[in-house]
């Protein structure tokens, strides 16, 4: 056996933290990113998609601030949460708490995927009265069951340490205690950061808009939720329910006609005008013939029918199409249907 000592381990480096945060597109979001990365934390990104939310805002921020961005489909989470939200709406049909709730849990899926170490959000301590009080970050830190994972870093100095703070993996020190709906603070830390263009706190979502809540909620009592396709299609046209029941959908322009043309499925009915300029009419899962003749008079109505008194409108199902001479329904007759 040898006297000689043995040579000295050069001590390891400490391994470098992974965090993957919530990544809205709006200022608070992007600034946690900053403030994470400006700790020396590998930080990427995560957006959930549906058709209640653009996810371009994030996909720019995510450009500007050069961090990965997955994309998560969240289109069947939302709308389970719609039908039936645990923790209720906000003002509109808005449930912020399970939908958050929900994000995060769903974020920290790909966080055990992908090896990451937490889960980190923009939400900032009584910036929203319903959703991001002291309470509902409680409700959604437990719904959202990261263990210990989750981590606010804008007002993390006012909340418990979390599990990655207490094992050292995030420096607590470096993190920030903001409160409140004073959006100075934020300002003054975009300009540290250099961020000159950053989208308007709140907004974005469909689901806090009473217009679109009213034909979310139409479809919610006619057809039901279940279909995703007739949720996206409520992004398109002016909707209008018709007396016997059918849903109707004009396009207003040239992008909504293309978009409901490439729409007509099984059971479908397609309407557009044939010898003027008009729109294209949607009819999802078809119409009783009554229906169908309002349909058709709202189609040469929105069309281009000048002096004339009677416009051809074409029918198109998938089996098959029929030409009909239709009148214009007066628009005081339909507008009332109008969602
Ligand atoms: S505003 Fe919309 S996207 Fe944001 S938490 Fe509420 S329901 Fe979810």
């Amino acid at each position: 056996m040898s006297d000689a000592p043995s040579p000295v381990e050069p001590a390891a480096a400490p391994r470098q933290g992974r965090g993957l945060c919530l990544l809205s597109g709006g200022l608070d979001s992007q600034l946690a990113i900053c403030l994470l990365r400006e700790q020396g934390l590998h930080v990427e990104a995560v957006v959930f998609a549906s058709p209640f939310f653009k996810i371009s805002a994030a996909r720019q921020a995510a450009e500007n601030l050069k961090v990965k961005l997955h994309v998560v489909t969240f289109t069947h989470d939302i709308l389970e949460l719609v039908k039936d939200p645990p923790h209720g709406f906000g003002g509109a049909l808005n449930p912020c708490i399970d939908c958050h709730a929900r994000m995060i849990r769903r974020a920290g899926e790909l966080m055990t995927e992908g090896g990451f170490d937490f889960v980190a959000t923009g939400e900032v301590l009584n910036q929203r009265p319903m959703s991001q009080n002291r309470r509902s970050l409680g409700i959604v830190e437990h719904d959202a069951a990261l263990d210990g994972r989750l981590l606010r870093p804008l007002s993390a100095l006012l909340l418990d340490p979390t599990r990655v703070e207490t094992e050292g993996i995030v420096d607590r020190s470096r993190l920030l205690g903001l409160s409140g709906r004073s959006r100075k603070p934020q300002m003054e830390l975009a300009e540290k950061y250099g961020m000159k263009e950053y989208p308007s706190p709140a907004g974005g979502c469909l689901l806090t808009e009473p217009g679109f809540c009213r034909k979310l909620a139409d479809l919610r009592d006619h057809e039901g939720l279940d279909s995703e396709r007739l949720v996206w299609l409520l992004l398109f046209g002016r909707q209008f329910r018709l007396p016997g029941g059918a849903k109707c959908l004009a396009g207003r322009d040239a992008r909504d006609n293309a978009a409901l043309k490439k729409e007509l499925g099984e059971g479908d009915v397609l309407l557009y005008t044939v010898n003027v300029p008009g729109p294209t009419l949607l009819i999802p899962c078809g119409a009783g013939e009554e229906d169908l003749a309002l349909a058709a008079g709202i189609c040469a109505a929105y069309g281009d029918h000048g002096a004339r008194t009677e416009v051809n409108v074409r029918i198109v199902r998938k089996d098959g199409a029929e030409e009909r001479l239709v009148a214009p329904l007066p628009k005081e007759l339909f507008l009332g249907w109008m969602l």
